[in-house]
């Protein structure tokens, strides 16, 4: 295997819901390459297809046409089965409704990836995540005893546990105060310096989209434009031009 291969690929990706005259078409053709320790933001109107393209990438969803690689493995190449133990073993989540298991602890939480899978966790790894995220004095807390920034932050903790190649985020601060967006935006980004983590997020927002390395803007399903090294302002000013062309 090349030491260039992206983390995730995806060839002319698309994908139909329905037949006929009822026919939509969510994704028309997308092809992205997201690289190894690099954070992409997905951004688009309502409707674009910015979540079932991260469904297709994340192996929850398959498409109609075209192909999706993580690393070197086509994923509609899997048999179901096969498919179900690469997303637990190999691709970490994070949620808009954050998905924690309400009768555990934090801690318990974080670990349960590796509990299902029957392994153990590596201590170190799992104090250096937990330092992380900053809830060190938080872990024995159920996830109601939680603020939501603090819940959110523990979902991240528990995307990274397993030291996954990629992490998909659909709106991670989309239910956040600007404060706990930041901190939880700030995480990922850390993630991703410091520990090398792919991070793909689907965002509406300029200000978690400029965390990113780059954002690919979709719109009416086709990728419509990338920026790289953006900034809130070089964001908002690009989905006034998109909106503008459609509205022209
Ligand atoms: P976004 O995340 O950008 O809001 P989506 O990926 O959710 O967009 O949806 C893209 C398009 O596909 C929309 O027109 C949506 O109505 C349609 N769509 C998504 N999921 C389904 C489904 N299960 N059945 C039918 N249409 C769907």
């Amino acid at each position: 295997m090349s030491v260039d291969v992206a983390a995730v690929r995806a060839v002319a990706v698309s994908k139909w819901y329905g037949g006929g005259q009822t026919r939509v078409i969510a994704l028309d053709e997308v092809s992205a390459e997201f690289g190894k320790g690099r954070f992409t933001a997905i951004m688009g109107p309502s409707g674009s297809g910015k979540s079932t393209l991260l469904h297709c990438l994340a192996g929850l969803d398959r498409p109609t046409d075209g192909s999706v690689y993580l690393g070197d493995v086509e994923l509609g190449k899997l048999p179901e089965r096969q498919l179900t133990h690469l997303r637990r073993d190999r691709i970490g989540f994070v949620f808009q409704a954050f998905n924690l298991v309400p009768t555990l602890t934090a801690l318990e939480n974080i670990t349960l990836p590796l509990d299902l899978a029957g392994r153990k966790p590596d201590q170190d790894w799992l104090t250096t995540v937990v330092d992380t995220i900053g809830l060190a004095d938080r872990l024995g807390h159920k996830p109601s005893e939680l603020s939501g920034g603090q819940q959110q932050r523990v979902a991240c903790a528990r995307a990274l546990i397993s030291k996954p190649e990629v992490v998909f985020a659909d709106e991670p601060t989309g239910n956040l105060d600007s404060r706990s967006s930041a901190d939880v935006l700030g995480f990922l980004q850390r993630s991703v310096r410091e520990f090398d983590q792919t991070v793909v997020m689907v965002t509406h927002d300029p200000t978690a989209a400029s965390y990113a390395h780059r954002v690919l803007f979709l719109a009416d399903g086709r990728l419509e434009s990338e920026l790289q090294d953006p900034t809130a302002e070089t964001v908002l000013d690009t989905m006034k031009q998109l909106d503008a062309a459609v509205a022209g």
